[in-house]
């Protein structure tokens, strides 16, 4: 371990904190120093780095955009393994990176508080490193998807076997040879199923069949990874393609009427080539508009159910008695473990309750959902970034571009400009409304499908940003600190 990387001691004060490291903490920690901010400080509450990717290990736990666009951009990875990384190896990669920039968080040492003093942040932490540490700007970097939802079923805390959520997996239960439930059909779902299904007999309860196009993974061969390791030049055309790419799946998913289509198209014909029972196929076929719920990609999902080693049953789990899991639908089904692919709580971030600003606390601004100006500070909380946070998801391309922007976006903002920055109320306001004006006639509010993006109070959308990927950067690159409201490009519609 270099000098540099050595754990520190929790410090009495540093510059910046930032709270999380997986992708967005790195991102911060390493614009910073870009920007010559070298007194950062990270701390971590878990035991290592790589946030989602630590904390997810469920069997077939990969991502669904391209490798060579799901990392940092000046830390391009000739050895992905294959068009899509698995699991462990983005969560590796971020290792790697944290090591060989330099980046020591503080691990096992969680914010347990972060008040605003009048003129700097008072950070109260606990475990390993429990203490207070004041600093002039925060960098939230905590996650978006962390915290699991648990369902809320009549009996299912009774359950008297093994019973745990995809983002906890339990490592210690053997479920060979088992009869085990899984609960839900999202992004999770359709790369655990098919893999359990290997050695476990499942019943899979479906609330909402996804829409599901192909996903065309395949391993790279030593040659091509070797092509990528000694030409710099032929990684960054590919990922300039595969940006490209995402870029434009953005027409189908933000409701295009003819991408939308053309897109639909390839789901239902990936779903008559996949699955030839007609009846199976009608309780898979979604009801809603494309794009309203995440898009998935899936080439095994539907073979596995067609196979006969996953029994589908399309109703919600509505109570539990005993080992009995009762649908919706008044099935009965006796298992022995239930695994909980049921999401995360996506709309009231569990730190909002922590982070207390000039009047309130984060969780009481946002009473009607997550709200913010650029998508990254917020009136009222000064010298505040939350990265990752409201309207900063993205369905159609890789969230790290979006983090890699807002890294910037703080890193530019705090090394101009010193003292205070806060953001006009009004400014927050209104670039609310532009949001809201940009989402209105998009399947995420109007597909007639229930998504994670949507706030359940206000009906806003309040996770996804409702653009490209250019018009974000466009955004926060105008912006550059200003605090200067310029429109959002409303994209192809
Ligand atoms: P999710 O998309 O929120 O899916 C949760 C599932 O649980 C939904 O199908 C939901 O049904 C279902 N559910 C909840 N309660 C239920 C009940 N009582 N009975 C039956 N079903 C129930 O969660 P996720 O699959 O974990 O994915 C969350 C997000 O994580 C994704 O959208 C994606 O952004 C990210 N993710 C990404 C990757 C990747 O490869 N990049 C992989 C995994 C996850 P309804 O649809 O009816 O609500």
């Amino acid at each position: 371990m270099s000098e540099h990387s050595k754990p520190r001691q929790l410090p009495d004060r540093a510059d910046v904190v930032i709270v999380g490291a997986g992708f967005a903490g790195l991102a911060a920690a390493m614009a910073l120093r870009d920007a010559g901010i070298d007194d950062v400080l990270v701390l971590e509450r878990g035991a290592s780095v790589g946030g989602t990717w630590r904390d997810n290990s469920y069997p077939g736990v990969a991502c669904d955009i391209p490798s060579h666009l799901y990392g940092f951009a000046n830390h391009p990875n000739p050895r992905w393994s294959g068009i899509f990384a698995r699991g462990e190896e983005i969560r590796a990669y971020l290792e790697h990176v944290a090591e060989i920039e330099h980046v020591a968080p503080l691990l096992d040492t969680p914010m347990l508080d972060a008040s605003w003093s009048g003129d700097d942040w008072r950070i109260r932490t606990g475990g390993a490193h429990a203490g207070e540490v004041r600093a002039s700007a925060l960098v939230l970097a905590c996650g978006r998807l962390t915290e699991p939802k648990i369902p809320e079923v009549p009996g299912l805390e009774s359950f008297p076997g093994p019973i745990f959520h995809t983002a906890r997996w339990s490592h210690d239960t053997d479920l060979r040879g088992a009869r085990v439930a899984v609960i839900g059909t999202g992004a999770t779902a359709v790369q655990l199923v098919p893999e359990l299904s290997e050695v476990a007999d499942i019943t899979l309860f479906q609330r909402t069949p996804a829409w599901i196009v192909p996903r065309g993974d395949r391993p790279y061969s030593p040659a091509e990874r070797a092509a990528f390791a000694t030409d710099p030049a032929l990684l960054s055309r590919l990922r300039a393609e595969l940006y490209a790419e995402g870029e434009a799946r953005f027409a189908s998913r933000s409701g295009d009427r003819d991408a939308a289509a053309a897109a639909r198209a390839v789901a239902l014909q990936h779903l008559r080539r996949q699955v030839p029972d007609p009846t199976l196929r009608r309780a898979l076929t979604p009801d809603y508009a494309f794009g309203c719920k995440r898009v998935l990609l899936s080439d095994t999902f539907y073979p596995a159910l067609a196979s006969g080693r996953v029994q589908l049953e399309a109703s919600a789990l509505a109570a539990v008695e005993g080992t009995a899991l009762i649908a919706a639908g008044g099935a009965r089904h006796d298992v022995d473990a239930v695994v909980l692919a049921t999401g995360f709580e996506s709309t009231r971030q569990p730190y909002a309750e922590l982070v207390h600003g000039e009047r309130q606390s984060l969780a009481a601004h946002w009473t009607q959902g997550m709200t913010s100006f650029g998508s990254t500070v917020v009136a009222g909380f000064p010298n505040l970034f939350v990265l990752d946070g409201p309207n900063a998801s993205l369905g159609h391309n890789s969230s790290v571009l979006m983090i890699e922007a807002q890294a910037a976006y703080t890193a530019r903002t705090l090394a101009r400009r010193a003292g205070v920055l806060r953001v006009d109320p009004e400014v927050e306001a209104a670039y609310t409304a532009e949001i809201d004006t940009a989402a209105a006639s998009t399947p995420w509010i109007t597909g007639g499908c229930h998504n994670w993006y949507v706030d359940e109070r206000s009906g806003r959308l309040t996770l996804l940003w409702p653009g490209t990927v250019d018009a974000f950067r466009a955004r926060l690159d105008t912006d550059g600190g200003e605090f200067l409201p310029v429109p959002i490009e409303r994209g192809a519609r």
